[in-house]
């Protein structure tokens, strides 16, 4: 299966809504064209029932302004897919990730609330890189549960990456300046580091992420060379918020979005980008081993409009 086919498996629940939505407005729009001098009220009404329908997607109250300015500035466009389309796919494209520059390997911190899926992530991202021919270290910087630590160990054997563990109780940051002189010795391309889940409301468990994060500056020229902060769709706008806190603290360069497949909320990928600038890097679509796909706008929008079949 391609990426694609894979995207469009994940977003099913939110196309499905999404398409139906937009059909019968579509044909409810006409008949109402259809009455001739009612045409402007009808419009108005188009709008409220727009509003309505990217709301509930979950597309954020920015991005959804912003969508129904470009059908406004298209009064006479009748395709409002056609228009919500584009409009989606500048919103998405503006949110670009961070140039590769810096010093190798390239370090990738891995950050996010408990359960979000960032162990699972790891594992997935670390067979991806690995399939693009690329040689890596996974370090295991959760130094609380030894059964996440255990499970990636799994996920980096089947990777075939190096893998460094902490020992309980061990300092995360010395850990991580561990592998990561372990990926220089070794000549690899990518230490992929996997943090333990923290509340961003816990200070002390943000200040051991910056330390973290000073730790891996020293080891390497511009590390961490990308922060991505893991997200699970299905908590709908409070995952913005979440995301807003890590931003603030944590120095996030990218999104990974989870879940996508548990939810007709997948308009949360354009609120996100909206509203915080940050790009979305991978979502993850099902329970699968290779249900974790590259990000790509121009796929997205493309799948959230046709549905999987
Ligand atoms: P962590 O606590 O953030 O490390 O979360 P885990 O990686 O342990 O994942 C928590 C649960 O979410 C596991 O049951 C995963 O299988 C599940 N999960 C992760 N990503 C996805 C996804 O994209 N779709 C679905 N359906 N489940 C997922």
């Amino acid at each position: 299966m391609s990426f694609l086919e894979r995207l469009r498996g994940g977003l099913r629940r939110t196309t499905d809504q999404l398409v139906s939505r937009f059909d019968s407005l579509a044909a409810d729009g006409v008949r109402r064209v259809g009455v001739g001098p009612a045409a402007a009220t009808a419009s108005v009404d188009t709008l409220d029932t727009l509003e309505e329908i990217l709301i509930e997607a979950d597309i954020g109250v920015i991005a959804v302004r912003r969508l129904l300015d470009a059908v406004r500035d298209h009064p006479g466009e009748r395709d409002l897919r056609s228009v919500v389309k584009g409009e989606l796919l500048r919103m998405l494209e503006a949110a670009t990730p961070p140039p590769v520059r810096g010093g190798r390997p390239r370090v990738v911190l891995v950050v996010g609330v408990n359960g979000t899926g960032k162990t699972t992530t790891v594992g997935r991202l670390a067979r991806l890189l690995t399939l693009s021919g690329e040689r890596l270290v996974i370090c295991a910087a959760d130094t609380f549960r030894a059964a996440a630590v255990e499970q990636l160990e799994v996920w980096a054997r089947r990777a075939e990456a190096h893998f460094v563990r902490a020992r309980s109780g061990a300092d995360p940051a010395a850990v991580v300046f561990d592998a990561i002189s372990a990926g220089t010795a070794r000549g690899c391309d990518v230490v992929l580091i996997d943090t333990a889940g923290r509340m961003h409301t816990r200070t002390n468990l943000m200040s051991e992420l910056e330390k973290i994060r000073r730790v891996a500056g020293r080891a390497v020229d511009g590390a961490p060379h990308e922060t991505l902060l893991v997200i699970d769709a299905t908590v709908g706008q409070n995952g913005l918020a979440q995301a807003r806190a890590f931003l603030e603290s944590a120095g996030v360069t990218g999104i990974v979005l989870t879940k996508l497949d548990g939810t007709a909320k997948g308009g949360i990928a354009v609120a996100i980008t909206a509203e915080l600038g940050v790009p979305i890097r991978y979502v993850g679509v099902g329970e699968q081993l290779d249900d974790l796909v590259p990000f790509s706008p121009a796929e997205y929008v493309e799948a959230l409009f046709e549905p999987a079949w």
